[in-house]
């Protein structure tokens, strides 16, 4: 049926914001290659630029897009450009782009099938790229999230609810409450985010039980030992990239150890950004095992560079994801027996990520991904070889993968001294502009990080990085 509403004023409000904000959006990423990283702007600076109250009358749609950029500018940092080291950051394809760009202007539910039988079909694509990408089981069942963060609760929500069954009760229908506990074993270097999913689940974030990992990757034994102390169900959650110098637990001798746990055992791998490794045939060697694992988190907004904020998870039991989020209401009923996404994952509505990552995925096709991942570590392989030859800085661990994990030596200093100076350097070389690196602490000392999965990056930025990495060691007063 057609029906005639037609309404010009609306369509050409939209055309004319669109028309801004594309006219920004253009000027934003010709702008990157040679902007500062950053400016390093105060927060009274930027509450200057921004702060003020709800406006009473409203205004026209174009002048506000424009009004805002120009407002907040010094606080936008290049972070979709070549030299943004810091944490683990993405910069988004053409492709994902216009993807994400077009997703909002179509702006489909991609809750329920019913909202959006597109929407939803492209997600199920997608995630069937990413098992396709990775050698995951084309039989795991998985959902986008907004990130590692969501992926992981996805995974742990799924094992709290396969624990809860070994032990005689539902998780989601009847809560904690009474239960028996339900034990989590991981190593030190669990990430942060997984640790606060624990508190999320009720299973506390101080509860988690760490086995040592000097070097990076869990020590085996150590947590051998550990599990043999715990008599029922164990979620133990496995590191493939731990975010400081990018090191993988064994994943193999996990599921082992998983397969041998009398009481049962779920392994939960976070593979943020590690998991890109297993599009390489090259570097697949570091995810080996995980094709054996019960649940897997991974970022989509880090390596797979598409824009903020996407994330996504697969659970090999279907039936025990379903179980932990399946809800019925009288009103989503409907669905015609098309996929419910919002039956994978805590959210109902959401937005439709899926968009972006298909035309990522499609643009750059299995090839173009193996080749920007390998750039990347081999990016990531020269900066660690600099750090080596030059003496004013050391690395920290090797480097197996896409992060360099260094520090600024300086002769004279005791530890406090250069922990100082080390922590001071992370702020001069995110001041100097040319390149932003964040800092972290390994094995007790300050150290500096730089994160490689941008796919513009160059051997150029690399060496833009180094020099400004060498000016700093040189000149910052200790
Ligand atoms: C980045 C990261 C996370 C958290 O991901 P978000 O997308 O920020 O929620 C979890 N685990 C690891 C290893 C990460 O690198």
């Amino acid at each position: 049926m057609k029906t005639a509403n037609h309404d010009p004023a609306a369509v050409a409000a939209s055309e004319g914001a669109l028309q801004r904000a594309h006219a920004l959006a253009t000027a934003f990423l010709s702008s990157l290659p040679g902007r500062s990283v950053s400016h390093v702007p105060a927060p009274e600076e930027m509450a200057a630029a921004l702060d003020e109250a709800l406006p009473e009358a409203g205004s026209d749609p174009a002048g506000v897009v424009d009004e805002w950029f120009g407002r907040a500018e010094r606080g936008i940092t290049a972070s979709p450009g070549p030299r943004f080291f810091g944490f683990v950051t993405g910069g988004v394809t053409p492709a994902a782009l216009a993807g994400d760009w077009l997703a909002s202007a179509i702006d489909q539910n991609a809750g329920l099938w019913a909202s959006s039988p597109a929407a939803a079909q492209t997600e199920l694509v997608v995630l069937r790229w990413l098992k396709e990408l990775f050698g995951l089981p084309e039989q795991w069942a998985g959902a986008l999230t907004s990130g590692a963060t969501m992926a992981n609760l996805v995974g742990l929500i799924s094992a709290r609810q396969w624990a809860g069954r070994r032990l005689g009760f539902d998780a989601a229908g009847d809560g904690l409450a009474g239960q028996p506990p339900i034990v989590v074993v991981a190593s030190t270097e669990i990430h942060l985010s997984a640790v606060k999913c624990l508190g999320t689940l009720g299973f506390g974030r101080n509860q988690v039980r760490r086995a040592r990992a000097p070097g990076g990757p869990v020590d085996i034994a150590a947590l051998a030992a550990l599990l043999k102390e715990i008599a029922g169900p164990v979620i133990i959650v496995g590191n493939a990239g731990e975010v400081n110098t990018g090191h993988f637990d064994d994943l193999s001798a996990l599921a082992d150890l998983r397969d041998a746990h009398p009481g049962g055992a779920w392994l939960h791998v976070d593979g943020a950004f590690g998991l890109f490794a297993a599009a390489s045939p090259r570097l697949a060697v570091l995810t080996r095992g995980i094709e054996r694992a019960d649940s897997v988190a991974a970022d989509a907004h880090k390596w797979l560079n598409v824009p903020y904020d996407s994330g996504f998870a697969f659970v090999r039991d279907a039936g025990i994801l379903r179980e932990a989020f399946a809800a019925g209401g009288a009103y989503v009923v409907g669905s015609d027996g098309g996929w419910d996404p919002f039956t994978h994952v805590p959210e109902m509505s959401r937005r439709f990520r899926g968009l972006a990552a298909w035309c990522a995925l499609k643009a750059f096709g299995r090839a173009g991904y193996r080749t920007m991942i390998e750039r990347c570590v081999d990016n990531a392989a020269a900066f660690a070889r600099w750090v080596e030859a030059t003496p004013a800085v050391e690395l920290m661990n090797p480097a197996p993968l896409n992060i360099v994990c260094f520090r600024v030596v300086r002769a004279g200093l005791d530890d406090a001294a250069s922990d100082d100076l080390n922590r001071r350097a992370v702020r001069a070389i995110q001041q100097d502009g040319r390149a932003f690196v964040t800092g972290t602490a390994w094995n007790g000392r300050s150290a500096i990080r730089a994160a490689f999965d941008n796919w513009r990056t160059t051997l150029a930025d690399v060496t833009l990085l180094q020099a400004a990495v060498a000016d700093v060691a040189k000149d910052l007063p200790a």
